[in-house]
């Protein structure tokens, strides 16, 4: 079903209250998180919100990753649509579906994902990234830039869920840094996800042709090639200095949100770990649906 050219992302609002409290669930860390195999990393190309609902070769993608590794404990996940001022994670038990978006069919509207969420988890992903003041959060939940793709990789939501948000003051350099602090988790059974896209204007979106796969404008084309070739030589500092890569990539991170959780990702791999892309597609003229598998 094509995206109707008024179906629009809401902007996050920030809630004073979120941003007032410090970290006050402050419960002593249990043995639950024990040491598994070292789970994957993933970055997410989650595209238009309708791939939750429908079947395609992105979501067919999104569902072969997962036949590639254990059940994890616990998913962490990073998306595009919680872009805050400083760090947040989210602290309740049973995180609410957050429908952050209007124009969209009933069926979407309506959509349930709920997992639990796992306030240890958060507490310990919160001990991890000190000193950097992290915000408990109680009123956000799971966005749809978490649940569009959470449905396809973890289908029974039987796996418990937090969401990390994005510091939207903060350059991609400190991003990467954060996310390295985060490696241990991923001994844990802890499977990290970020979930945005790395080609994204959406301003420049042909909206006739929203379903049009391998689709690309000459400029992302252009950065794509030049994004994918970084990727595989791992030259991770041309990545995060991405404002630096010329015009081609400009166009296609206008702004910083959904190219960040991608950052994420790359943070998380170590040195000898591979990296694998799938759904290396672009799409409707100014997106990409490139999703990555570190490990
Ligand atoms: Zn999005």
């Amino acid at each position: 079903m094509a995206l109707s050219r008024n179906a629009f992302i809401k902007l996050t609002a920030l809630s004073p209250l979120a941003m007032t409290g410090a970290f006050n669930v402050l419960q002593k860390l249990t043995d639950e998180l024990t040491a598994t195999e070292m789970m994957p990393a993933l970055f997410l190309g989650h595209g238009n919100p309708m791939n939750t609902i429908e079947d395609n070769e992105f979501v067919q993608g999104f569902k072969q990753i997962a036949t590639t590794y254990q059940k994890p404990t616990a998913i962490l996940c990073i998306s595009a649509h919680w872009y805050t001022k400083g760090t947040m994670v989210t602290v309740m038990e049973q995180p609410q579906t957050i429908h952050d978006f209007y124009g969209f069919p009933d069926e979407l509207a309506q959509f349930q994902y709920p997992a639990k969420g796992n306030p240890s988890l958060a507490k310990e992903t919160a001990d991890l990234l000190s000193p950097v003041e992290v915000i408990s959060n109680e009123d956000w939940g799971l966005d749809h830039g978490a649940w569009s793709v959470l449905t396809h990789i973890a289908p029974q939501a039987d796996i418990p869920v937090i969401q990390m948000s994005i510091d939207y003051q903060q350059p991609a350099s400190y991003h990467f840094a954060l996310a390295k602090k985060l490696q241990t988790l991923r001994s844990k059974g802890v499977l990290i996800v970020g979930s945005g896209n790395i080609i994204h204007n959406l301003g420049l979106v042909d909206f006739q042709n929203i379903d049009k796969v391998d689709y690309g404008y000459d400029w992302a084309l252009e950065a794509h090639t030049k994004l994918h070739q970084l990727i595989l030589d791992g030259d991770y500092n041309s990545l995060i200095d991405y404002q630096k890569l010329g015009k081609a990539v400009q166009l296609a991170i206008p702004t910083p949100d959904h190219y960040l959780p991608f950052i994420y990702t790359l943070g998380l791999k170590s040195e000898k770990e591979k990296i694998t892309l799938f759904n290396d597609k672009l799409l409707a003229g100014s997106l990409s649906m490139t999703s990555v598998k570190i490990g």
